[in-house]
């Protein structure tokens, strides 16, 4: 299997070049030249553990690396080094909860992210290589980021955060990994400024040759890889027939990879979308416009996005595969702040939470089953109970653990319930951390200088 641009400028790449190259050098997205289906399969994949069915959805995208390899990687990312089970379903009356949240930054990211830190490991010793990693984080990429490069020789991670946007705890979490290839930038601006930041960096192609540039942020074609696998694997649990999804939203790296789940083939009968105040999402889904908004605060801050980078994978598919329509669009959006797609999608569904409804579904959840919602899992529960078939089995995707977001539970319910030991360790580390401007330029300095490169041009 080979991987294009969603802009059509690239060559194709082999699943090890496009993890290497994270954004397409075009400025597109990586996406495969085509979708393997399951749908004959899904009883044989019903007995495996999680690394062996991640073994085999993943085989068919992944043609240069071999199988005992890539069993390896597996197994070695989550098996007994993950520290829990990776996913664990939990019915609470009419929706089930899949906890995703049990690894090591106790957020569902780490799920994508123990897995791409043994593959660059392994892609890198392969080649000889080396890699400096750049991540824009609106908190919880961050951390499951550094936790996932930490320490690994032939990589060094640089993760900018918006200074002072996250909350405190997200930010203890990065910044109290003292390893020596670990650089937490804080920039003096919004989210969408580091992620324009990343943008420029990784489009200035002189700069990412010359420092060895590469990106673990969603748009990396291996996480979406890694993500589909708890699709199937909690449809395989679930035992049902035909189920439902609803995935609570920021950059759509989670809900694509459920989408691409229902490419292959597993019978997917809704996916419904949640989002927070940045509703740009929900709106496209409800009206087939997408048109920007500007970036609000809210009580799920890892989903205060308002332009999804992993969106234009979608919209590709949706544009039949049409690079040269996909860069129009692209285009129109960039120009007007505005897409008309028309025409809905019939699997969506979706749906906006403001701070109200995050709240009660936190404290409905609480008083009826004594269970404790995050904000970003609330959204999403909150809006797959509004938009789901009442007949067909909902999961609801669980996506970080309640204690990284202590302020939220406290006004939910009135008292600071949500603990986890790993977190409250955390308050009495020595942290490091570099306040930048928000300029690339200021980023690009800073990188050659830690990594001791002259400065460019
Ligand atoms: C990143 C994140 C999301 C949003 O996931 P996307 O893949 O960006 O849509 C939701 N909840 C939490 C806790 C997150 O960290």
């Amino acid at each position: 299997m080979q991987y294009v641009s969603t802009r059509g400028g690239t060559v194709p790449a082999s699943f090890g070049q496009a993890v290497m190259m994270g954004l397409a050098e075009d400025g597109g997205l990586l996406v495969p030249d085509r979708i393997p289906r399951f749908h004959n399969e899904l009883p044989r994949l019903s007995r495996l553990s999680y690394p062996q069915l991640a073994l085999e959805l993943m085989s068919p995208f992944v043609d240069d690396v071999p199988r005992e390899d890539l069993e390896e990687l597996l197994e070695r990312s989550y098996g007994p080094a993950f520290g829990e089970p990776v996913a664990r379903l939990v019915e609470l009356g009419a929706v089930s909860v899949l906890e995703l949240f049990h690894g090591p930054t106790l957020a569902f990211k780490d799920v994508a992210l123990q897995f791409l830190g043994n593959l660059f490991e392994y892609l890198l010793g392969r080649e000889n290589q080396h890699l400096n990693v750049l991540v824009a984080t609106s908190g919880d990429t961050g951390s499951a980021a550094i936790y996932g490069l930490r320490g690994r020789e032939r990589i060094n991670v640089f993760v900018m955060h918006p200074r002072g946007r996250i909350s405190g705890l997200q930010e203890r979490q990065m910044t109290t990994v003292l390893d020596g290839n670990v650089f937490n930038l804080a920039i003096e601006g919004s989210f969408d400024d580091c992620q324009q930041i990343l943008k420029a960096l990784s489009a200035n192609l002189e700069f990412k040759r010359r420092v060895g540039l590469g990106a673990v942020n969603s748009v990396n074609w291996a996480r979406v890889l890694a993500q589909l696998v708890y699709y199937f694997w909690a449809y395989l649990r679930s035992g049902a027939e035909r189920i439902q999804f609803s995935v609570p939203t920021g950059n759509f790296g989670n809900i694509l990879a459920g989408w691409y789940a229902w490419r292959m083939g597993l019978p997917i009968e809704r996916l419904v979308l949640g989002t927070n105040d940045n509703d740009i999402l929900a709106r496209f889904y409800q009206t087939g416009v997408y048109a920007r908004g500007s970036v609000r605060h809210t009580l799920a801050p890892a989903m205060d996005i308002q332009v999804a980078s992993n969106f234009e994978r979608y919209l590709y598919h949706r544009l039949d595969g049409d690079p040269q329509a996909l860069r129009r669009a692209m285009d129109t959006f960039r120009a007007a702040g505005e897409l008309r797609l028309g025409q809905a999608d019939p699997i969506f569904r979706a749906a906006a939470c403001d701070r109200r409804q995050i709240l009660s579904t936190i404290r409905r959840f609480h008083e009826e089953h004594g269970y404790l919602l995050d904000p970003h899992t609330a959204v999403g529960v909150a809006a797959g109970l509004e938009n789901a078939l009442p007949e067909i089995p909902l999961v609801c995707v669980g996506t970080a653990h309640p204690a990284k977001f202590p302020r939220a539970i406290q006004e939910a319910i009135g008292k600071d319930l949500a603990r986890h030991p790993r977190l409250d360790v955390l308050a009495d580390l020595p942290t490091r951390l570099e306040v930048l401007d928000n300029d690339p330029r200021a980023v690009a300095r800073f990188i050659e200088i830690a990594v001791g490169l002259p400065a460019g041009a």
